[in-house]
């Protein structure tokens, strides 16, 4: 089968690696050039087996990340270490997300995916069945099933007038990068106030990064505003503003179409699995198209958006639980 993926973050390569090797045809097309930048260093455990199964664990381990058995939660100074999963000595991944998706994405060209990038598309054509090609400004790709992993652009899903239900008041994370403060930590941490939280990791032996989320009401930082723990070091890199209200497509399946890890549902980033989720999805889609020459189109779709609807709505549930914990007050979510 003909597959065409919009995106080449952690959803759209590990769609394309899953259906490679499953023998089917993949093209994948991202508007940036690879190496891109992207948000979010710190993976949780549970990507270890899924970076095995799509055959990049080594490489990933390769590129020296960072590993860390939990996360230290910091209230009014006073600091509780939560272990993932200590019977088992779960470890995460600090590292940087430019690399990694790098790797992601060379499995998926290493296994044949043609990958058009620094390329956006601009037309959707449509027929009786769905979606029937979309153009970019050179070329017209058909396909039999199309992939939105734009993120939380979602462009496919805009196009194809798929609607988004928010589960949070507007929630903007700030995040950017510190390099030579003299700050150290094991683990990532994540220090909590009356308004929200600051995350704070290390992601290189001379390099952190920060997050900052105030869930009561959207307050604006000030483009100088350090963490408080990182004011001895210099701001470096990229520091970006980022929305990150909690949503949901209202369908994230509709005819030949799939949506997938952001372009599909956003959580905040105390979430903190949101590339473990990207993957998931994308594996489960790759599973589903799969399943396509046994069970009907409608089959396999409304299987898709009952796992997303209760994925989502589990992790939800965990979030608002761990808002209560830290009585983070007025919030609307
Ligand atoms: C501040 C912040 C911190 C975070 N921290 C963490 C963390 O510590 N751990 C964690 O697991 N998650 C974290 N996340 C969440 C994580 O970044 C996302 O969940 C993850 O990147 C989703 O992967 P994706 O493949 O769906 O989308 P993306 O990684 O966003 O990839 C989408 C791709 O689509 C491309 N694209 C966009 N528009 C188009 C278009 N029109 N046509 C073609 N291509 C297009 C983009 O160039 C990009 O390559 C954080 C998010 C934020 C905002």
């Amino acid at each position: 089968m003909k597959i065409l993926i919009l995106g080449a973050g952690p959803a759209g390569s590990s769609t394309a690696i899953q259906l490679l090797k499953n023998g089917h045809q993949v093209t994948m097309i991202d508007r940036a050039k690879f190496p891109r930048h992207a948000p979010g260093e710190t993976l949780h455990p549970g990507i270890e087996p899924l970076l095995k199964q799509l055959n990049i664990l080594d490489e990933t381990l390769l590129s020296a990340p960072l590993r860390h058995l939990g996360i230290e939660n910091i209230v009014n100074g006073t600091s509780t270490f939560k272990a993932y999963n200590e019977a088992e000595n779960w470890r995460g991944f600090q590292l940087f997300r430019e690399e990694f998706d790098t790797i992601l994405l060379n499995k998926a060209i290493e296994l044949g995916a043609v990958f058009h990038g620094g390329v956006s598309p601009t037309k959707v054509n449509y027929s009786i069945q769905g979606i029937q090609s979309i153009e970019t400004s050179t070329d017209i790709f058909e396909a039999d099933y199309f992939i939105d992993a734009t993120g939380k652009r979602a462009w496919l899903a805009n196009n194809f007038a798929i609607k988004f239900n928010e589960y949070s008041s507007k929630l903007i994370a700030y995040y950017g990068y510190v390099k030579n403060s003299k700050h150290d930590s094991l683990h990532p941490e994540l220090i909590w106030d009356e308004n929200g939280w600051t995350w704070i990791t290390k992601v290189k032996k001379d390099l952190h990064t920060w997050v900052r989320l105030d869930l009561n009401e959207h307050v604006k930082i000030g483009s100088k505003w350090l963490p408080n723990q990182l004011t001895d070091g210099t701001q470096t890199g990229i520091r970006k503003a980022v929305d990150v209200t909690w949503r949901k497509a209202k369908t994230c399946a509709k005819n030949n179409c799939f949506l997938i890890g952001d372009a599909a549902f956003v959580l905040d980033p105390g979430s903190s699995h949101g590339v473990l989720k990207a993957i998931m999805s994308g594996i489960m889609v790759a599973y589903l198209i799969n399943q396509s020459s046994s069970q009907s189109t409608h089959t396999i779709m409304n299987q898709y958006n009952l796992w997303v609807h209760e994925q989502f709505h589990k992790d939800i549930t965990k979030l608002r639980a761990l808002y209560c914990e830290y009585n983070i007050k007025n919030s609307k979510y």
